[in-house]
Order: C-alpha cells, then sequence, then structure tokens
C-alpha cells in the first residue's frame, strides 16, 4: 500500500553510513588519475582525507597533487566509473550491520521517504549501492558530480525530490557517519542524524539537536531519531528548507 499523507525526506549519505565499499572507491580513483595523468612519482592520493568529501573535489585535489591541474576533471570521471565498475567485480561493497533491515523498516513505516544525498559521483552511488545490493530503496537523489561541498549535494537531492517523489514532506533530515555530513546539513537547512559506523566515534560527531547513534542496527532507534530530528527542524523557527 502507498502510504498517504505528507512524510519525512530522509537524506542518505552512502559511503560509512549505508555501506563499506572496502577501499574499491580509493583504488578506482587511483587508478583513474594515474590513467589519465600518466604515471607519477608520488601516490597522488597519498594523505587525503576522503570523509564525507565529495568526489569531485577528491578528482580535483587528486590532480592538483599528481602536477595536472590542467586536466579537466571530468576526465578522470569518466575514467572513474570503468575502474569502480571493475574494483566491485573483484571485490563488491558490503551493507553495513543493519542498513538493509533499517531501509525497508523505514520505507514500511509510511511516514519516510528515502532519498540518497552523497558526495559519490551518480555513476558510483549506484554503482556501490548495487553492488551491497542496496539500491532498491532508491529512485533519486543528490550526488557529488557538481558540487564542491555538500550542502549543495543536498540541495540538490531536495530539488531531485521535488520533481520526483509523488508524496510531500514536512521536513528533510539528512543521515551521515562524518562532521560535514553534520555541517552539510545545517548550512543548506536539513536536520541530521549521525551514525557513528564510519571513522568517527560519537564525541566527534555529538552536537546540539544532532542524535548519534552506533549503528543502523535499531530500526525503531533510528526512526525516533528522524523524527525527533524533523521534529527539532519544525520547531526552530527556521523550519528547514521550503518545500
Ligand atoms: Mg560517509
Amino acid at each position: 500500500m502507498t502510504p498517504r499523507g505528507p512524510g519525512v525526506l530522509v537524506v542518505w549519505d552512502v559511503d560509512g553510513t549505508l555501506l563499506d565499499a572496502r577501499g574499491a572507491g580509493h583504488r578506482a580513483l587511483d587508478a583513474a588519475v594515474r590513467a589519465v595523468c600518466g604515471r607519477t612519482e608520488a601516490d597522488p592520493l597519498a594523505g587525503m582525507d576522503f570523509a564525507g568529501r565529495t568526489d569531485r573535489a577528491l578528482i580535483e585535489e587528486a590532480l592538483a597533487r599528481a602536477g595536472r591541474p590542467d586536466v579537466p576533471w571530468t576526465a578522470v570521471r569518466d575514467r572513474y566509473g570503468h575502474e569502480l565498475a571493475a574494483a566491485l567485480a573483484r571485490t563488491p561493497a558490503v551493507a553495513l550491520q543493519g542498513a538493509a533491515e533499517a531501509l525497508a523498516t523505514l520505507a514500511r513505516d509510511g511516514r519516510f521517504i528515502h532519498v540518497l544525498g552523497t558526495g559519490n559521483l551518480a555513476l558510483g552511488a549506484w554503482l556501490k549501492l548495487r553492488s551491497a545490493g542496496l539500491a532498491r530503496w532508491f529512485a533519486t537523489g543528490g550526488f557529488g558530480d557538481a558540487h564542491r561541498d555538500r550542502a549543495p549535494v543536498l540541495r540538490d537531492a531536495l530539488r531531485a525530490a521535488r520533481r520526483h517523489v509523488p508524496r510531500p514532506w514536512t521536513a528533510a533530515v539528512a543521515v551521515g557517519d562524518t562532521p560535514r555530513d553534520r555541517e552539510g546539513a545545517r548550512a543548506a537547512g536539513l536536520g541530521a542524524v549521525l551514525v557513528a559506523t564510519g571513522r568517527y566515534g560519537a564525541d566527534a560527531l555529538a552536537a546540539p539537536g544532532v542524535p548519534v547513534l552506533p549503528s543502523l542496527g535499531d530500526p525503531r532507534r533510528l526512526a525516533d531519531a528522524i523524527w525527533e530530528a524533523a521534529a527539532l527542524r519544525d520547531e526552530g523557527g527556521q523550519s528547514g528548507p521550503r518545500i
């Protein structure tokens, strides 16, 4: 049965929140940069901070580190898709504990609408989600192709949902695993729920009005946390994004 009435838009991060790509994205980006730039003496990705950043920002930084800022980032993007598909064929992504059940439970609940809000390139997000068996829960979202920061990615997710989701919603809540998810949600006017399943612990993720969960392993607790974050947006005097 299709739920009726307004819901809460749940805007999902991918890596470290829903799945572990087990280094496939890093290996694919490294291979793509090397293929496009030719052999480089230094590893262009060594020491780069990947957590919570968009793939476009990562590609542009990698090109600068490789001494080739003149190369269009789209050349790496185009190669990256092939490299990522090959990397995932060798080593599939795995859904994090509780992710599949959490998505199913929230979809059944009727109050929640799933969309993506991820720094992955769109193609990369779908490849990883298909590899981990989670793609079926999503139809649209915001991606890291056009932006270097998360806030505009999340705004894209809201725009995509307005076009493609046939139900109204009263608030939007981002679910992520890094401080950048939290700050991006704040800047874009979304609520946030964080899960300490990636590289950041609860202490690094904590902030007023932002529930932090140890994992997605308790779907009812997750639903309550999202509902709480949505309500805070409603009552905060700036009732979330205009929708
Ligand atoms: Mg993440």
